[in-house]
C-alpha cells in the first residue's frame, strides 16, 4: 500500500466558529480583500460575522461582492485589481463554490502580477497570498481543496487553473446555510455526492481517500431521505455541510472523474447549475462501470440494494430538461475525448462512444 494524503487547510467546523477563532485573521495581516457574490452573504450572517472578527482584531479589509456563479477570468482579474490597489496581505472568499474559488483565483493573481486570463493556463506552478475560507453551500467543498474552477470565455468552458491554492483556514459553520432554498440545497448537495462517487471510484482514490467517501455515504443515507422529505432541519444542514467537506477533503486526494468535465459544457452552453449539470449524468456512468464492485459497496452504505434505487432517488432530485441535440453532444463528447487528464482518472479503458452514451442516455427523451 503506498499512497500521499494532503491536507494543509487548517479546518474549524461547528457554530460559531469565525468569531470563537478571530483572533486567526490577525495572524494572516493586516489587510483583507472579502469576496463575495452579490448578496446572499450579506443575508445569511457569513459577512456580518467576518466583519466582526476583522474589526475586533483590527485588521482592515475592503469588499469586491460581484461574484457570479461560474466566475469568469475577466471577474478574476477584476478583483485583482481591488486588491492589488489597497494593497492587501490576504484574501477571504465568502459564499458558495464560485465565491471561494473567485477568491483563490484573485490571491493567486494577486501575488504574480504577470498572471492574466491569456497565459494562466499555460503558467507553470504559482504560489498565491493566503486565502481564508468561509462557505454557506454544502456542496463544492472548495473550502478544503486546492482546486479553483473558473469560465474561460476565450476556450468557451469551465477549466480548473490548474494551480495549487489551498485555503490557510477554513470556518465551515452550517448556520449560514440555513435559510438557502430548497433547489440550491437540492443542487449543492448532489454536487457533493458526486464528489465522494467520483473520487471513490477513481483512479487516484486509495485506502485513506476512501475513508472520507464511505464516512461521506453514511451521511447521505441520511440526507437523501431528508431531501426528499423536503426536511432541511438543522441537524440535515449540519450532516450535509459535513458530508460536503468529506467530499472535499476527498476530491483534493483524488480529483473528479467523467461526470465533471462532462457537466462543464451543460453549464457553460446549456446554463445548468454546477450540482444538476454533473448529476444528470452520474447513473449512466456508474452504469458504465465493467467492475461494479466499489459501486456495490457504495450503495449498500447508502442502504439501498440496487443501481435502480439510486437512479429513482436521483430522478426524485432532478428534473431538468434541456435542449440538445445529437450533433451537440458529438462536440461535447470529442472534447472531453480529447481532455486525456479527465479520462485518466476514470479507472477503466473509456471510449468515445461511452462518452457519448452517457450523454445521450442522459439528456435525449427518446
Ligand atoms: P454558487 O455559484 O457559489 O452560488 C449559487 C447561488 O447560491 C448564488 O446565487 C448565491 O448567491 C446563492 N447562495 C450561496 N449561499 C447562499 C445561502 N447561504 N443562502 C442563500 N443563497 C445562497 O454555488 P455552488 O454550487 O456553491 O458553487 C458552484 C461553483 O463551485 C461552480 O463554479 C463549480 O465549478 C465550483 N466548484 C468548485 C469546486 C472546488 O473544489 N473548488 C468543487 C466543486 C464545484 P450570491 O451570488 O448572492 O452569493
Ligand atoms: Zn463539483
Amino acid at each position: 500500500m503506498e499512497f500521499k494524503f494532503l491536507m494543509p487547510t487548517e479546518i474549524h467546523f461547528g457554530e460559531d466558529v469565525v468569531l470563537k477563532n478571530k483572533e486567526v485573521f490577525r495572524a494572516m495581516g493586516n489587510k483583507a480583500l472579502i469576496v463575495t457574490g452579490r448578496s446572499s452573504s450579506k443575508r445569511n450572517g457569513s459577512y456580518d460575522d467576518v466583519k466582526k472578527a476583522l474589526s475586533q482584531t483590527g485588521v482592515e479589509y475592503v469588499l469586491f461582492d460581484e461574484v457570479e456563479e461560474n466566475p469568469s477570468l475577466e471577474t478574476i482579474e477584476k478583483g485583482r485589481e481591488i486588491g492589488k490597489r489597497n494593497n492587501v496581505e490576504f484574501v477571504i472568499g465568502i459564499g458558495g463554490g464560485s465565491p471561494m474559488d473567485a477568491a483563490k483565483a484573485i490571491a493567486l493573481f494577486i501575488k504574480n502580477p504577470d498572471i492574466s486570463k491569456e497565459n494562466i493556463f499555460t503558467a507553470g506552478k504559482l504560489e498565491s497570498i493566503p486565502v481564508v475560507a468561509v462557505p454557506t453551500t454544502s456542496g463544492t467543498g472548495s473550502e478544503v481543496t486546492q482546486h479553483s474552477i473558473v469560465t474561460t470565455h476565450k476556450d468557451k468552458t469551465k477549466k480548473n487553473l490548474g494551480q495549487r491554492i489551498f485555503p490557510k483556514v477554513a470556518f465551515i459553520d452550517w448556520k449560514y446555510t440555513i435559510d438557502l432554498p430548497y433547489d440550491i440545497t437540492v443542487n449543492t448537495a448532489i454536487d457533493a455526492f458526486t464528489h465522494l462517487a467520483e473520487g471513490y471510484l477513481n483512479t487516484n482514490s486509495t485506502y485513506m481517500s476512501d475513508i472520507y467517501a464511505e464516512k461521506g455515504f453514511e451521511l447521505f443515507k441520511y440526507c437523501f431521505e431528508k431531501l426528499i422529505s423536503k426536511d432541511l432541519d438543522q441537524d440535515f444542514r449540519k450532516k450535509v455541510m459535513m458530508a460536503s467537506v468529506l467530499g472535499g477533503i476527498q476530491i483534493a486526494q483524488t480529483g473528479t472523474s467523467l461526470p465533471h468535465g462532462m457537466g462543464y459544457p451543460l453549464t457553460y452552453f446549456k446554463g445548468l447549475p454546477h450540482g444538476p449539470a454533473t448529476g444528470v449524468l452520474t447513473i449512466e456512468y456508474l452504469i458504465t462501470f465493467k467492475d461494479q464492485t466499489k459501486i456495490k459497496r457504495m450503495l449498500n452504505i447508502l442502504g439501498l440494494s440496487h443501481l435502480g434505487e439510486l437512479e429513482a432517488i436521483f430522478s426524485r432530485l432532478i428534473d431538468i430538461k434541456i435542449d440538445i441535440t445529437p450533433e451537440e453532444i458529438n462536440e461535447y463528447a470529442n472534447s472531453i475525448y480529447g481532455n486525456k487528464k479527465k479520462l485518466r482518472n476514470h479507472p477503466e479503458e473509456v471510449s468515445l462512444e461511452d462518452i457519448v452514451r452517457i450523454y445521450s442516455k442522459s439528456l435525449l427523451t427518446d
